[in-house]
């Protein structure tokens, strides 16, 4: 049986050998000769621990959700998030970032973009809130918090906020369904949150169908303070040509920026609903959208014919940003040829 991880390890072991060859890329290395030696290492290393970590990987008795998304050799994991982090470019934000929307594809396609925001969140933050919605089969109704008392990747363990139990008490929380504990729209920015944050406690919310954004902004709000950071959990748009699929997510982002919740609800982001809650909480804190960066998965696959888009958009307060203007590494992503 492969697991997710390993596609995700073996991918971008291939997509850093790539780059290293000279693999034209929209992200530009500093130095191309140190990133090949770099490349190397974490290569051959990847797919030395996938192959043993094959036959390590089972289901633990435990409180704790372990992960199938990521390698569970630490050393190896950690590579990969500081590569990304290195490597992220994107639009610089002003003021200090209190949400962020970040994509959870997979590292290879999409851990580019959530890393150009993580790099630049502000510390101290003590409490993280994570908004995703759920992917598994069967449609969940309502939201939920996951019945673990704590998140374990191979970074080390992340308990839950005790406010995780009194939010999943308020109306429009459902008991989490059986067999799946949790997803990888939450999963998936855990270990970029243990190396930039490292410690802090985490409420992670699940949002499945007719979650209502206004009332689930509202039962959030009162556990909000200055060292908070809340992330909205998508990715864009899916199965789209590369040139459409930049036009379809540009309307996205816009309704984001501009605050159009009746367009962002008609959007294919897979989040939409964890988006619209996160934007209803920025509107009543005042805090600023802005674009930090764009790509959809032709820009690092290269497979162009049907194409995943991600963007990182961060929510800001601490200083007045006007308008929405696009970053220009961001909008020349956006750009249609
Ligand atoms: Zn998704």
């Amino acid at each position: 049986m492969i697991h997710r991880w390993q596609v995700i390890i073996l991918s971008l072991a291939g997509f850093l050998l790539l780059r290293a060859a000279n693999f034209t890329s929209p992200l530009a290395l500093n130095n191309r000769q140190a990133a090949a030696k770099e490349s190397r290492a974490a290569a051959g290393g990847a797919v030395g621990k996938a192959a043993v970590a094959q036959s390590t990987t089972t289901s633990k008795a435990s409180p704790e959700a372990s992960s199938r998304f990521y390698p569970p050799d630490p050393l190896t994991l950690r590579l990969i998030i500081q590569r990304l982090l290195s490597a992220a470019s994107g639009a610089k934000v002003r003021g200090r970032i209190f949400g962020l929307i970040c994509p959870h594809h997979g590292y290879l396609s999409s851990g580019i973009v959530a890393a150009a925001g993580y790099k630049q969140l502000t510390l101290p933050i003590k409490r993280v809130f994570i908004l995703g919605p759920v992917h598994q089969k069967g449609k969940v109704s309502g939201a939920f918090i996951p019945a673990i008392k704590s998140y374990r990747t191979p970074l080390g363990e992340i308990p839950l906020s005790s406010i995780a139990a009194k939010l999943s008490q308020q109306p429009g929380f459902v008991a989490p369904p059986k067999g799946e504990a949790t997803d990888r729209s939450i999963e998936m920015q855990l270990p970029f949150l243990q190396q930039t944050v490292k410690s802090f406690e985490l409420v992670p919310i699940l949002v499945g169908q007719k979650v209502e954004p206004t009332t689930l902004a509202r039962q959030i709000l009162p556990y909000l303070t200055e060292e908070c950071l809340i992330i909205a959990s998508s990715d864009l748009s899916e199965g789209y040509p590369f040139d459409q699929a930049s036009s379809v997510d540009q309307k996205t982002i816009k309704a984001i920026t501009s605050f159009d919740f009746k367009t962002l609800s008609s959007s294919e982001a897979c989040g939409r609903a964890s988006i619209a809650t996160l934007m209803e909480i920025a509107r009543q804190k005042q805090w600023s959208p802005q674009l930090i960066e764009y790509q959809n998965s032709g820009y690092t696959t290269r497979a162009r014919k049907q194409v995943a888009g991600f963007a990182c958009l961060a929510f800001c307060g601490g200083e007045k940003v006007g308008g929405e203007k696009l970053a220009p590494q961001a909008s020349k992503n956006l750009k249609t040829k």
